[in-house]
């Protein structure tokens, strides 16, 4: 079967410095896969690749069997890649409400009511404080938000950076159970994390990058379990 997004042989750079150097990966619907690895290792750029808000020098980025590499950004969006990035991007002078109805903009069905209740259901802390503007929302509830919303966008693809980041240890479990969660109802998921032990918990794949390139891929179950793994690309953490 087709993979849902198949990257290969990506390169990036910045200023001529290559930041990912020939990666190449798979997400098949339904899935979680996970990016892990140390800091400054291409993994956020990845995702800034597949949602279009960096250029690609080499590679080709699949999705669904359409090539994406030239496509602008929205239309990535528009035909279902919601990238949740790191830092959020919420609107600040919205409420709640507004931050979720807006998500759903480009949609004609006539389901976003029960999606906005389900998103409440989800995210309790969401419902109960839906007239507040986004910018009185604390971290945790920032990120629950932003979650919220590409979840209103009905994306068959969500771009997940850095979940965990900033976040008290019980609102990190919160977050990972959601999308533990909205992966059971048939999301498929493209994780980068910090926190490679709750990344490998969540995801049925992973692929540890090293200074732009995959060291080491496999199922999470594996990887976890594989002290090498935690010696030689995780920091012994
Ligand atoms: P982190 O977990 O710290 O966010 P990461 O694995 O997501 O790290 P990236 O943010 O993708 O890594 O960065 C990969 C490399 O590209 C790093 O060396 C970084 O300094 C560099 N880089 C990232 N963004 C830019 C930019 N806008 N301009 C120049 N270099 C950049």
């Amino acid at each position: 079967m087709t993979p849902l997004l198949e990257v290969t042989d990506l390169w990036i750079a910045y200023d001529r410095i290559a930041a990912v150097r020939g990666v190449s990966f798979h997400v098949g619907a339904g899935e979680i896969v996970t990016l892990i690895g140390a800091n400054g290792s291409g993994k956020s750029t990845i995702l800034r690749a597949v949602s279009g808000l960096v250029p690609v020098s080499r590679g080709r980025i699949s999705f669904a069997g359409e090539d994406l590499v030239k496509l602008p950004s929205y239309l990535r969006s528009q035909g279902g890649i919601a990238h949740v990035p790191e830092g959020r991007g919420i609107f600040g002078n919205l409420t709640v409400q507004e931050n979720l109805r807006l998500a759903a903009y480009a949609r004609r069905d006539n389901e976003i009511y029960s999606d906005l209740k389900g998103v409440y259901h989800l995210f309790p802390r969401l419902g109960e404080r839906r007239l507040q503007w986004g910018n009185t929302l604390s971290g945790g509830e920032q990120q629950m938000l932003a979650v919220g919303r590409a979840l209103m966008s009905r994306a068959r693809l969500l771009l997940l950076d850095e979940p965990s980041m900033g976040l008290a240890p019980m609102l990190v479990r919160e977050i990972f159970r959601v999308i533990k969660r909205i992966n059971e109802q048939g999301a498929t998921i493209l994780l980068v994390e910090q926190n490679a032990h709750l990344a490998l918990e969540v995801a049925h794949r992973a692929y540890i990058l090293e200074t732009g390139e995959v060291a080491l891929s496999g199922p999470s179950a594996e990887l976890r379990h594989n002290p090498q793994v935690w010696e030689a690309y995780l920091g012994g953490t």
